[in-house]
């Protein structure tokens, strides 16, 4: 019995089939042609899928069903994607469309929520409950676990991180509003920043690349480059006090980091872990673990895998 899981995210759609142990016995990944609309992308997640499967031979009837992680607010009853702001949908009706082209079951969840189910079952959140776990990448997702059951809250996405308002009259965000912690903190804006800071003709080791990404941006901070560092400072600046207060208000047992900027390690989770610190302050009264997710990009489609799982089962995460 096996399970598909699909991480779409935002740059890059990764899929894999897991057993349902949790074992991976393949995994593959194709950039989102997300400019070309809601169809391109399906037709992505259907030659991956059969990619996937022609790999390892797996028949029609040994694939079970699917889960998907969608960047964006998903209507997991429905199975629509409500708002997904970084691929321009709104109200698209995703696993019903899904299912005649797969030909199988297909659940979909939002993909920090599948992120951090994969977490709760095969990695760093294996020995806890009440998880608090984020994701930095394009855009920065969230997912609030309370007694090992996905909180979802009055209008079904539970936790937003990435749009809590962190600057009154800050950057626009793709979701409309002014100032979200993803305009600041995010893959995208840590490119961004960076952009701006190499137009005010400051001297930086990224001068001259032709095409920025966040990665750069990275690499150049671990090898000390000043501009690097003081974006990045800027991005952990925002994630630790915004992750702080998520803590105070939620109260978890642990914090995951995960998306691709967490894995880049000390250069951001130096000065993330500092400013966290120091904004909970008095109030984290015993040592509260701030994790790195450790199935790394694997999170999204493990979890997603899982999700197929336990629906199948009616345990409905
Ligand atoms: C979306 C979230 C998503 C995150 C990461 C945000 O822009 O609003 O739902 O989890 O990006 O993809
Ligand atoms: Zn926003």
């Amino acid at each position: 019995m096996y399970f598909l899981g699909i991480d779409l995210g935002g740059t890059t759609i990764k899929g894999g089939i897991v057993d349902k142990t949790g074992n991976i016995l393949t995994q593959g990944q194709v950039p989102t042609r997300a400019e070309a609309g809601a169809e391109a992308v399906l037709a992505q997640i259907e030659n991956l899928t059969k990619e996937l499967k022609a790999r390892v031979g797996i028949s029609d009837g040994q694939l079970r069903g699917a889960g998907i992680g969608i960047p964006g607010s998903v209507d997991v009853e429905k199975g629509l994607v409500r708002l997904a702001p970084n691929l321009h949908w709104r109200n698209f009706p995703l696993r019903g469309k899904l299912e005649k082209l797969l030909g199988i079951p297909v659940v979909l969840d939002n993909d920090a929520h599948v992120a951090a189910l994969g977490e709760m079952w095969q990695g760093a959140g294996r020995d806890y409950q009440d998880i608090l776990m984020i994701t930095i990448g394009t855009g920065i997702g969230s997912a609030v676990i309370l007694n090992g059951q996905v909180h979802r809250g009055i209008f079904g996405y539970g936790a937003e991180m990435g749009h809590v308002k962190v600057e009154p009259h800050g950057p626009l965000c793709e979701c409309g509003g002014r100032g979200c912690l993803e305009t600041l903190a995010s893959a995208t804006a840590i490119v961004r920043q960076a952009r701006q800071e190499l137009e005010r003709g400051r001297p930086s080791l990224l001068r001259g690349k032709e095409t920025l990404e966040a990665r750069d941006v990275l690499v150049a901070a671990g090898q000390g480059d000043e501009l690097a560092r003081e974006v990045l400072n800027r991005a952990a600046g925002y994630l630790g006090i915004a992750l702080a207060n998520a803590v105070l208000l939620i109260g978890p047992t642990v914090v995951i980091l995960g998306g691709g900027v967490a894995q880049a390690g000390e250069v951001i989770l130096g000065p993330l872990k500092e400013r966290f610190e120091e904004a909970l302050g008095p109030w984290q009264i015993k040592p509260l673990p701030l994790l790195l997710a450790q199935l790394g990009n694997k999170a999204g489609f493990v979890g997603a895998a899982y999700l197929a799982l336990s629906f199948l089962r009616g345990e409905g995460k």
